[in-house]
């Protein structure tokens, strides 16, 4: 079998055999070998109804649209890195500010973990003070600030080997949709808090939406305590509409960190915000921030055609409805049975736990049946033709290349294998 082999291969000259441990699984992961809107082949041949869509920057499906692909062949032609500005970062930045309420100035950088920390540093030297508070659960990527673990008693640890525990010491920690425990936080730290980082609705535990009322409150405190608020939308961005989960819920953030979708499938992460924390940043001010492939052409060019098409086919329309439907079709098959159903617009996930409500954060997301999903489920999904994200912990993203016959499919395959 070609898979084994080539995980063969692998393991010998990569850690785990693969280059992010998400795609670690075992006896071993599938080898990708062409993608075609909703569908994925492997390296075997066979085909799956993808969900995951490149844990999410996927959002029209795999392939690009031809005008969007006819742009992006042609900056190839013309020229992949110039280590100039072009009018591409131009247009892009400008359409961004128009359509994301929180941003008045964005930086493009190539990852949604680089956005992350450049965010983090920003309204560190902006404040002049050191300590964050990030959910508990919230993922904002691989770097040391954010990489932050629930130890025992109220001191928190890092979450890997190599990050010094000073640098946790600034991070503080707070559950998701809980307004109540960060207000106590904000009241004890807040002369030494820069600001709070979070995802407005969780996309690392599963999807778990704010519960009515909790974004208003997280920023009336931040406001009350004068600490900033950036809502990292790495995930949310350009999935729950052009204006992402800001516009959806109608809460303004300070800054706001983006990636996935913003590249058209090509590496990407930007931030952006309020002028006066913007003008912080290197070397408009003394945040430093830089990168040989910071505003890459390619991902430029290739982001800012798709959102243009994005809007003028009127993709979250369909993919929302899509969502809407899915997610139905699962609540009927799972009425009663120990699985919950959650989701907002083309994200989704079916929860293996005894809660009568779908998790409301991360410690209850951590209950739920991890090894019944991961060795039996997910296995019998890929035999049903569904590639589901290796993890219970991962969003499942809808794409606008889903048919409402992939939708069918998928329940059937949903009812036989829960
Ligand atoms: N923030 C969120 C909410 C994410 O989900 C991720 C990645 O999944 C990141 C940040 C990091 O983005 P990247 O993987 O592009 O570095």
């Amino acid at each position: 079998m070609k898979t084994e082999s080539l995980f063969d291969r692998s393991k010998q000259i990569m850690p785990g055999g693969v280059s992010s441990p998400v795609r670690y699984v075992e006896p071993y992961p599938l080898y990708a070998e062409r993608g075609d809107g909703s569908k994925l082949t492997d390296v075997e041949g066979n085909q799956y109804i993808d969900y995951c869509m490149g844990y999410g920057p996927l959002l029209l499906g795999h392939g690009l649209p031809e005008p969007v692909e006819e742009k992006v062949k042609d900056q190839i032609d013309r020229g992949v890195l110039f280590g100039l500005s072009g009018e591409i970062e131009v247009e892009f930045a400008e359409f961004l500010v128009e359509r994301v309420p929180s941003l008045e100035m964005v930086r493009f950088v190539n990852s949604g973990s680089e956005a992350t920390m450049a965010a983090i540093r920003t309204i560190r030297g902006y404040t002049n003070k050191d300590k964050i508070v990030k959910i508990a659960g919230g993922f904002h990527g691989a770097h040391d600030s954010v990489l932050v673990e629930a130890g025992s008693g109220a001191v928190d640890i890092p979450a890997s080997d190599g990050i010094p525990e000073d640098f946790v010491r600034h991070t503080l920690q707070v559950p998701f949709n809980d307004p109540g425990k960060l207000e106590e936080v904000l009241e004890n730290y807040s002369t030494e808090i820069a600001g709070i980082i979070m995802e407005p609705m969780m996309g690392n535990a599963g999807v778990i939406p704010p519960e009515n009322g909790y974004l208003e409150r997280v920023r009336e405190l931040a406001d009350e305590h004068d600490v900033l608020l950036v809502f990292d939308e790495v995930i949310t961005g350009f999935r729950l509409g052009l204006g992402g989960a800001q516009e959806y819920f109608g809460i303004t953030p300070d800054l706001t960190t983006m990636g996935k979708i913003a590249g058209g499938g090509f590496p990407i992460g930007l931030f952006g915000g309020k002028r006066e924390i913007m003008s912080e940043i290197s070397p408009q001010g003394n945040t430093y921030e830089a990168g040989t492939f910071n505003g890459h052409p390619v991902a430029l060019v290739a982001g800012y055609n798709l959102l243009k098409y994005v809007e003028k086919e009127g993709v979250h329309d369909k993919v929302n409805s899509l969502g809407e439907r899915l997610r139905e079709g699962l609540k009927k098959l799972t009425e009663g049975t120990g699985y919950q159903v959650a989701g907002l617009g083309s994200t989704f996930k079916v929860f293996f736990t005894d809660l009568d409500r779908p998790p409301r954060n991360y410690s209850e997301a951590k209950s739920c049946r991890d090894e019944e999903w991961k060795k039996e489920f997910r296995p019998k999904m890929l035999d049903e033709g569904i590639f589901l994200p290796p993890s219970q912990y991962e969003t499942q993203f809808i794409s606008f290349a889903h048919s409402e016959k992939d939708i069918e499919k998928t329940l059937e395959a949903y009812d036989k294998c829960l």
